[in-house]
């Protein structure tokens, strides 16, 4: 049993990993600012001795009592609508929140755990996107508040790990889906999703023939612990290789929710990436990872929760 604190640990990724950290024995201290996270999807754990939560602004200050073994930096809005709403809490979170979360774990002397992102690979002009490939990414675009966030976050966790000989671990997350994802996310899959379920059109950006590789978040989550146990510093990809078009992921909602919705084009927003799919080759020898779950299983699972959502009004 170890003593793990999760910085955004009432978010979408966060919360699942908590949950799952709990159920395998472990201690949780979640931290979280609600920015994007929510306490619905933590507030069955309230009970739980072996569970606690801090309202806290990791990019302020990370003030954790008693022994810690393990940093889990989950903490940062990772949706595209948000590098709009809110791209200087998006910045200070990948810099100042991750120099916080490491000198925590420094410490602490505990293991540092970076979420870190696909998005790092930007545009990718190399596909798939294996660790070694170097990105494409625009510095000064929209996006650039995630991605230069996140590749920062990296190569401090990296200086962190050579200058102070701190145990770390860097995993790169490709999209990833499921029950606990907010309904106006903004994503391709929540926002699809809810519009097949309310009969509204479904908003396809651009022309659609732009890719992505969708990871179901049990799986996803499986490999963070995979990686956590390891003694691989990474970064490691973990993400779901099967590939599909934009378009194909709104017909296999419409397919799957038996809805009645048409599809529509929208413009594309600026430098939305054209294609990503993960090389997972070193998730597979190092960890012994690879997902399970594919797309049309992942969705017909997501859908019921949201249908749940939206009939509840939460
Ligand atoms: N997208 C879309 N309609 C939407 C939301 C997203 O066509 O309502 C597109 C978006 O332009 C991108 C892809 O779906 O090409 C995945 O977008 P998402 O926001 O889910 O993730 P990310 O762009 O961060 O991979």
């Amino acid at each position: 049993m170890a003593r793990v604190v999760v910085t955004g640990g009432a978010g979408f990724l966060g919360s699942h990993l908590c949950h799952r950290l709990l159920e395998r024995g472990d201690e949780v201290v979640c931290l979280d600012n609600l920015i994007t996270g929510s306490i619905t999807n933590i507030e069955d754990l309230f009970g739980n001795p072996r569970f606690s939560y801090v309202e806290l602004d990791v990019s302020t200050f990370i003030h954790v009592p008693g022994d810690v073994d393990a940093v889990l930096h989950f903490a940062s809005p990772a949706s595209p609508i948000d590098f709009e709403r809110i791209p200087i809490q998006i910045l200070k979170v990948g810099s100042l929140g991750t120099h916080n979360a490491l000198g925590l774990a420094k410490a602490k002397g505990a293991k540092f755990f970076l979420a870190s992102t696909s998005e790092v690979y930007g545009d990718p002009l190399v596909h798939p996107q294996s660790e070694t490939y170097w990105g494409n990414v625009n510095p000064i675009g929209p996006r650039g508040v995630y991605d230069e966030a996140k590749r920062f976050a990296e190569a401090m966790t990296m200086a962190y790990h050579r200058h102070h000989g701190l145990d770390v671990r860097i995993v790169r997350i490709f999209n990833t889906y499921g029950p606990q994802m907010r309904p106006d996310d903004g994503r391709a899959v929540s926002n699809f999703i809810v519009q097949a379920l309310q009969g509204q059109d479904i908003t396809v950006f651009g022309d659609g023939n732009q890719t992505r590789s969708f990871t179901y978040v049990d799986d996803e989550v499986l490999g963070f612990l995979a990686l956590l146990d390891s003694d691989v510093v990474g970064p490691v990809n973990i993400g779901n290789p099967n590939e599909f078009t934009i378009l194909q992921l709104a017909e296999i909602v419409i397919d799957i929710t038996g809805s009645s919705s048409k599809i529509i084009h929208e413009p594309l927003p600026v430098d939305d990436p054209m294609q990503r799919k993960p090389d997972i080759t070193k998730a597979t020898e190092l960890l012994g990872w690879k997902p399970e779950i594919e797309l049309r299983e992942g969705i017909t699972k997501a859908a019921a929760y949201f249908e749940r959502v939206l009939r509840s009004g939460d």
